[in-house]
């Protein structure tokens, strides 16, 4: 059975893009996991903290044979091995990888909610969204019309389009370790 799911990427600690590029490179390594799409590459202003560096933001759609608890685990140990360590609540992170939809199921219990909750109010994931899928309905809508209530002053694209995780200079695939 192949699902289709999809991530919500960012980061602003670091090397917010190198660490998002080596977590779609892992992700797309792996046998039971495919990246089908990714958006452009989005330079977003802090949500929720405030006071904290400018974030890079994307979105990816993945055709994955793991279940949703299955997929979370991956996102969370791809976070660990990127070396995430959890502070305050939406503080600055060097990568929080969010499963935000697998394949449209409805889930709430205490590792992990689905739809993730935030999308509808959240610009810097729904301008990515908009381009992997803008079909998605985020509480009864589509993308594309859940974002035009929405105010998204501030997010400017970073890349040109949605190869800038694979075609990163100089070098070739993620480390084994991770
Ligand atoms: P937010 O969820 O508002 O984007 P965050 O991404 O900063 O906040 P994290 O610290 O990355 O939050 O995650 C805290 C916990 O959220 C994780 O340990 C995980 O169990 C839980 N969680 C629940 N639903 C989801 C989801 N859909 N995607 C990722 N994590 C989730
Ligand atoms: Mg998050
Ligand atoms: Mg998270």
């Amino acid at each position: 059975m192949r699902f289709r799911a999809l991530i919500g990427l960012g980061g602003n600690v670091g090397d917010p893009r190198a660490n998002m590029r080596l977590a779609l490179l892992a992700i797309d390594a792996r046998p039971d996991t495919d990246v089908v799409a990714v958006s452009r590459l989005f330079r977003t202003p802090p949500w929720g903290v405030t006071d904290q560096p400018f974030f890079f933001n994307a979105c990816a759609a993945v055709e994955t044979s793991l279940s949703a608890h299955a997929l979370l685990d991956l996102c969370l140990e791809t976070e660990r091995s990127l070396k995430r360590e959890r502070r305050e609540r939406w503080g600055p992170r060097t990568i929080d990888l969010d499963v935000l939809d697998h394949a449209g199921a409805s889930i709430s219990d205490e590792r992990l909610t689905l739809p993730h909750p935030r999308i509808g109010e959240r610009a810097f994931v729904l301008v990515p969204l908009a381009e992997v899928a803008p079909d998605f309905q985020v509480g009864g809508l589509p993308v594309a019309e859940r974002l035009a209530g929405l105010d998204r002053a501030g997010i400017e694209p970073a890349s040109e389009d949605g190869s800038w995780w694979r075609d990163a200079p100089g070098d070739g695939v993620a480390p084994a370790s991770l």
